[in-house]
């Protein structure tokens, strides 16, 4: 059962919503049951978490109606064609406007299902349940919901947000230690871009949440919530701040649409993304060397990539920076440091560091 329970409450009005966090909540069918209150609950998931958890949610729902689809794993099933199934199940059960959409897996499923419910009907309930780090620190938390176009990442979506999200930080046991590295990419963004105190703690703490400390992932969970909830609520459209927690990301997609989804996993590509965004803002003279350096030293010690694949080239960079959903007018907007914990979007950098930059990571 659960040791302790941790709470992060999303600011937004009459959507607010709570995210749970705490170990054995799967097992807690009264937090199930009280975040999912829906007599129709469509599960969405897939083959490699549906056969580890799935059964908590048919339990605890025993006396509902529970219809669940099983999608093929991976990141290129995050596209249009892959919802077509989950409207199907949704139809064939005469799911009304009433049922609410749960999404058991990381942020594939989340992104996919909350898609679904955000379209389902022109809109239903949606309830994230995270089962990877970096859904719980990150995408299920904000209502950014969509799925991926051959031609860019997340280019199709809504803005639709969860009632609630319960992460349950014992389905991290079954996490490859791959994935833990990649989540951990999203944690060390949000100490870089707005949280210097976090920095300092995750410098001292790494090993431990490496090593799955169940202590050190409660609080990170909760910490990175914790920012994500705050920019969220400060900035839910993304008209300005929110765009912080793209730090890395113009590059990381980049290299993730480069390589063909699937190849780099998006926590590694935004690593390498960090460490650009860290020698770019060096280069303009923003940070430090040795501020620099301790960015892509954290990361490194993350087990994550620091450069890009040395095949990637800038002229790849270009072509798809060029479509980044941040651009305006043609300029290339990106966040960069301003000092660590402190980041900044800006089209307002000199080119040539830029150009410089993506050149130099053939390495
Ligand atoms: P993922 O969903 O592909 O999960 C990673 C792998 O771990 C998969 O193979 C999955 O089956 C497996 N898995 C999941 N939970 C497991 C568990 N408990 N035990 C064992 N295996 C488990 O990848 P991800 O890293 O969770 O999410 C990446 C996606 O999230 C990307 O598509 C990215 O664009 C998106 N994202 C969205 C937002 C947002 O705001 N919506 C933010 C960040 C990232
Ligand atoms: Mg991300």
């Amino acid at each position: 059962m659960t040791d302790e329970l941790r709470r992060v409450d999303v600011a937004l009005g009459e959507r607010s919503y709570p995210i749970l966090i705490g170990r054995g909540l799967l097992d807690d069918p009264r937090c199930l049951r009280d975040s999912i209150d829906a007599r129709e609950v469509m599960v969405v998931s897939n083959e490699t978490v549906a056969p580890l958890y799935l059964d908590r949610l048919r339990a605890a729902f025993a006396d509902r109606r529970l219809a669940s689809a099983c999608l093929p794993d991976g990141e290129q099933e995050k596209q249009l064609e892959s919802m077509l199934p989950v409207f199907d199940t949704l139809l064939v059960n005469g799911f009304s406007r009433d049922c609410q959409v749960v999404a058991l897996g990381g942020g594939v499923i989340g992104d996919l299902a909350g898609f679904v419910a955000a379209t389902y009907q022109r809109g239903v309930g949606f309830v994230q349940v995270p089962t990877t780090l970096l859904a719980m620190v990150d995408s299920s938390v904000g209502g950014k919901t969509g799925v991926n176009h051959p031609r860019g990442k997340n280019m199709i979506g809504a803005f639709h947000q969860p009632r609630a999200v319960i992460a349950d930080l014992a389905v991290l046991d079954s996490l490859p230690q791959r994935e833990l590295r990649a989540g951990m990419a999203e944690v060390i963004k949000y100490a870089l871009l707005g949280d210097a105190d976090f920095l300092a703690w995750l410098e001292a703490h790494l090993d431990a949440a490496m090593a799955r400390d169940p202590a050190t992932l409660a609080h990170i969970v909760e910490r990175c919530c914790r920012n994500k909830a705050a920019i969220v609520a400060a900035d839910e459209r993304e008209a300005g701040q929110r765009a912080l927690l793209n730090l890395g990301h113009t590059f990381g997609h980049a290299i993730e649409a480069a390589r063909g989804y699937g190849d780099w996993l998006h926590g590694e590509a935004i690593a390498a993304g960090m460490c650009m965004a860290a020698r770019l803002s060096a280069r303009l003279g923003w940070i430090n060397a040795r501020d620099r350096d301790r960015a892509i030293a954290l990361i490194e010690r993350a087990g994550l990539p620091v450069h890009a694949p040395a095949d990637m080239g800038a002229g790849r960079f270009r072509e798809f920076m060029a479509r980044d959903k941040k651009n305006r007018d043609g300029a290339l907007r990106l966040v960069l440091l301003r000092a660590l914990g402190d980041a900044t979007v800006t089209a307002d950098y000199d080119p040539d560091a830029l150009t410089a930059t993506l050149e130099a990571e053939g390495h």
